[in-house]
């Protein structure tokens, strides 16, 4: 394994960062205080083909490779976690399913946009009823004629508010536990798709996420993304990959966690010297140093073994698990650092202590990552 990156992914990294510095870093704040994304924002990605990473290029995409997609939402998510939650969602759990498991139809049809930026897509699994339990879902799709039928309520759309594309999670057979799920590409417009309101959430506020509801609203088979049955499979799979996009975003805010934190601990004056010089305030830069690195091997690591086409359940599992759990302890403990005035909208690491804490709950909350590990020990 190389631990450099190579010429490609350098330059890959500092494009991105001179976009996320220029131009998302200052929106990042209003953001966060309106709650609201600003539509010129998708435009520029767009062109810059964030909307279609790991697309390949016949399709619209910018044909990267995994650790190349890792870099990218680690940078975005440094300047705003909102944005990079969007990317990371958009690609990983709704565009790169449609890559792999539609036809060319549904490629040409739905992908194309979507790798374009002109579509923003959804992944729908999560219920009122069915979070960490996936087969609890309650969203079915009967079949009538050539078409099935979809009702039911999906929780947390990510992107919800600003998608047109959206993979529902839905069961088709009440008999085969194993086969009971199927997915389907529903589009936003689509008679019988309603979105409620935006959530007013603590953290990654800006990114539209919302509830779905399925009222009779009739979808061709031409929209079933897979064979039915296939949903588990696809929802299941989509999540591994889309695991290593949610530790590059935490690593994302860890990283900017620890700038800031370095920066003030220089700044700041007490007792007639700076913070830094404090053994207590340098244990915990340390300890952040050392923790950050190791949350950005690992979640490196699962995207080059994605690249290799080897395993990477466990170890996409560990990256989230442990880049989650860094990203929580840098912005607390960033926070610790910056005093009563970490405590004050002043200084952005409120906003990285908030944001933070999302990623240790969506696409599999830390126990459930837990039990994902558990699981290639042998246990469970
Ligand atoms: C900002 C945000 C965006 C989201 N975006 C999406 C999205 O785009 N698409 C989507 O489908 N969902 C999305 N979600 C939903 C998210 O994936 C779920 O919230 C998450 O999977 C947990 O489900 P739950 O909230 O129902 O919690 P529950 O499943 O009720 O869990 C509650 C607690 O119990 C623990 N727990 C549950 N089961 C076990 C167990 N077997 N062993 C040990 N502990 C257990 C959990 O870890 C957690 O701590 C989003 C959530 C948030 C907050």
């Amino acid at each position: 394994m190389h631990l450099e990156p190579s010429m490609k992914q350098m330059v890959v990294r500092r494009t991105v960062r001179k976009f996320a510095e220029g131009r998302l870093s200052p929106v990042a704040v209003e953001m966060d205080a309106t709650g609201t994304f600003p539509s010129e924002i998708i435009r520029e990605m767009a062109k810059l083909q964030y909307f279609g990473l790991e697309i390949p290029a016949h399709y619209g995409g910018a044909g990267l490779d995994a650790v190349s997609y890792a870099i990218v939402i680690e940078e975005i998510s440094k300047a705003s976690a909102a944005i990079g939650l969007c990317i990371s969602v958009h690609n990983s759990v709704s565009a790169n399913p449609i890559y792999e498991f539609g036809t060319e139809d549904q490629r040409k049809t739905f992908l194309v946009p979507m790798a374009k930026g002109q579509a923003i897509g959804t992944f729908c699994l999560t219920e009122p009823n069915a979070g960490s339990d996936v087969s609890s879902i309650g969203t079915t799709a009967i079949r009538d004629g050539n078409g099935y039928v979809l009702n039911g309520n999906k929780v947390f759309v990510t992107n919800g508010g600003m998608s047109s594309v959206n993979l529902i999670f839905a069961a088709t057979n009440t008999t085969d536990k194993q086969k009971r799920y199927s997915v389907f590409i529903v589009e936003s417009e689509r008679k019988g798709l309603e979105k409620g309101p935006t959530e007013e959430l603590m953290g990654m506020r800006g990114n539209p996420v919302c509830p779905i509801a399925l009222n009779d609203c009739r979808v061709p088979v031409e929209n079933r993304l897979g064979a039915e049955g296939q949903g588990l499979k696809i929802a299941l799979s989509s999540l591994v990959d889309g695991r290593i996009g949610i530790a590059s975003q935490a690593l994302g805010i860890a990283q900017a966690s620890l700038d800031v934190s370095l920066k003030y601990a220089k700044e700041r004056y007490q007792f007639g010297k700076p913070l830094s010089e404090f053994g207590a305030i340098q244990n915990y830069l340390v300890n952040l140093v050392t923790r950050v690195e190791g949350a950005r091997l690992l979640t490196y690591r699962s995207a080059y073994l994605k690249d290799q086409g080897l395993a990477h359940t466990k170890e996409a599992a560990m990256a989230k698990l442990y880049a989650s759990e860094v990203a929580v302890d840098a912005t607390r403990i960033g926070l610790q650092i910056h005093g009563g005035y970490g405590y004050t909208k002043a200084y952005p690491i409120e906003r990285y202590y908030r944001d933070a804490k999302a990623c240790e709950i969506y696409e599999g909350t830390s126990e459930i990552q837990r039990l994902v590990i558990a699981r290639s020990l042998g246990y469970g």
